[in-house]
């Protein structure tokens, strides 16, 4: 058995993990392993490999040679462990598990467990199976309430969370004619483009009544004209029931043919080894603004980890690639001794499906009612360019504003912003409006946002004293 004594030992090699060894190493730790039990990818990007456009070398090119990393230190080819860890012993300061050379013991001072989250999958007939599946990562999945190791899933199954599931998505494309993709998010979306840019008919199924949750109706209902547009049929408001090998059952009794279903059905904190070490787990892995968790040595970052939403106080899991990485600065800086504190934060995506752009950030109309918070929402248009230069491109954008002091928040307080753009990214804005959420600004603080103007770039209207005087008129009514 191997046994290493090390200060820091980091679990998981995502970008939580990842991230957390390049600032402990820059800020000087010597003393490190990190144990990741699947090829490190781009995570986000898998997605374009198996569409190939953006990406034509195919997801491989996404996979992290960590001897050639550009961003990460070479040490890291010493420090890391192929492997997996099995059990978290908080009191004794000792991980166990198991590698590619075989069982592990790693003594520790302290722990930055980074293990993500795992894809959800609805416990409907024919999803797993006896057969060896594709996997060859010790990764696994959730079906219910139930950890299943991902070789569990039936043949024609695919999820999208790391190296393998690409590989085997992006093989599946090849050979297939026609897809069902279950679940209308950014990565569900992102997969029905993948596959219709490799020549594959698309179904798509969605449990709610519209598509993208994180946008209200109104807004999401341009990117539904859009699939349609492109020839993707959609069936919203309903759900799938069974899989059988060339068709699945909706709910209604609608049978659609199909040679694979893909799940874009969420994902869920990975607890496990929290549990192991009787961490205080909620709806993920409790932390304070240190990203220390409810034992002093182990911090916690990305997606496992729940924190609180700088808008409602509420208890939230943004599942966010960029929040896990400044997670893992403030995590590292503490184990280095430097207190420092994670930022106000909220959820916040963004994304574009044949060339629609979208973007949201905080609370949508929808969930604000469905909580009983009090709002209005403004809607404007949207033009990039002036009418009287070419190529300019429509959108709307819609921001959510509380009309009541109650439940922490202040009147006009703005609480969510969604934007719809076609052919030019809401980057931009959607950035600014994360700052102007999370710090709980209201629409009168939008006089102290200033925009550029550049007739290149977007048109003379300032987007934040045309909201600023919308807002003003509907609260004087
Ligand atoms: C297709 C896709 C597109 C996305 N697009 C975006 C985007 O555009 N922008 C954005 O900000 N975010 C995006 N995200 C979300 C982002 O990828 C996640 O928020 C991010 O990966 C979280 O990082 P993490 O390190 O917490 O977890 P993960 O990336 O899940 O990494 C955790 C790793 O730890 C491993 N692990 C778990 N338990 C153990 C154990 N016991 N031993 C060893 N290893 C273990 C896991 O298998 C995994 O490899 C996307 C996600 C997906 C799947």
């Amino acid at each position: 058995m191997l046994t290493l004594r090390k200060r820091v030992l980091i679990i998981g090699g995502g970008p939580g993990g990842r991230f957390s060894y390049m600032t402990l190493r820059r800020m000087g730790e010597k003393s490190l392993s990190i144990v990741m039990n699947e090829d490190p990818t781009v995570i986000c990007s898998l997605p374009y490999g198996v569409g190939r456009k953006l990406v034509p070398g195919g997801p491989e090119e996404e996979v992290v040679d960590l001897a050639n990393s550009d961003r990460l230190p070479p040490e890291i080819v010493e420090d890391a462990i192929r492997g997996v860890v099995t059990e978290l012993d908080a009191e004794n300061h000792i991980a166990r598990g198991t590698s590619t050379e075989g069982p592990f013991e790693i003594h520790f001072e302290k722990v930055l467990l980074a293990p993500g989250a795992v894809p959800w999958l609805p416990s409907v007939k024919g999803l797993l199976s006896d057969k060896e599946g594709y996997m060859r990562d010790l990764t696994e999945i959730m079906v219910g309430s139930e950890y299943v190791s991902k070789e569990k899933l039936a043949e024609n199954i695919f999820v999208m969370r790391g190296a393998d599931d690409a590989r085997a998505l992006d093989a599946f494309a090849e050979k297939s004619d026609q897809a069902v993709v279950v679940g209308s998010g950014a990565i569900g979306l992102e997969v029905v483009e993948a596959l219709h840019d490799r020549g594959l008919a698309v179904t798509l199924v969605e449990a709610l009544p519209h598509l993208i949750a994180a946008m209200d109706m109104d807004m999401a209902g341009k990117v539904s004209e859009r699939l349609s547009e492109w020839g993707v049929s959609i069936y919203k408001n309903i759900q799938l029931t069974e899989v059988r090998s060339d068709r699945v059952v909706l709910s209604d009794g609608t049978e659609i043919k199909t040679d694979g279903v893909v799940f874009a059905t969420g994902v869920r904190p990975n607890v496990k080894l929290a549990r192991s070490a009787e961490l205080s787990i909620e709806r993920g892995i409790v932390v304070n603004e240190k990203m220390q968790s409810s034992h002093p040595d182990i911090y916690v970052v990305g997606d496992a980890a729940q924190i609180s939403d700088a808008v409602t106080g509420r208890h939230i899991l943004p599942l966010i690639g960029t929040l896990a990485m400044r997670q893992g600065l403030v995590a590292s800086a503490n184990i280095m001794g430097k207190e420092m504190f994670l930022p106000p934060a909220t959820v916040w995506g963004l994304s574009a499906i044949f060339d629609l752009h979208w973007g949201s950030v905080g609370w949508t109309e929808e969930l604000a009612n469905t909580l009983g918070i009090q709002v209005f929402s403004i809607t404007l248009p949207y033009h990039t360019r002036e009418k009287a230069m070419v190529n300019g491109k429509e959108g709307l954008w819609k921001v959510v504003v509380s009309a009541s002091d109650e439940k922490g928040l202040k009147k006009g307080q703005i609480i969510g912003f969604q934007v719809v753009i076609d052919g030019e990214s809401p980057l931009f804005l959607t950035e600014r409006f994360i700052d102007i959420i999370t710090r709980r600004e209201t629409v009168s603080g939008l006089f102290s946002h200033y925009f550029v103007h550049s007739p290149y770039h977007n048109t003379v209207e300032d987007p934040y004293l045309m909201l600023l005087f919308a807002a003003q008129e509907a609260m004087a009514h």
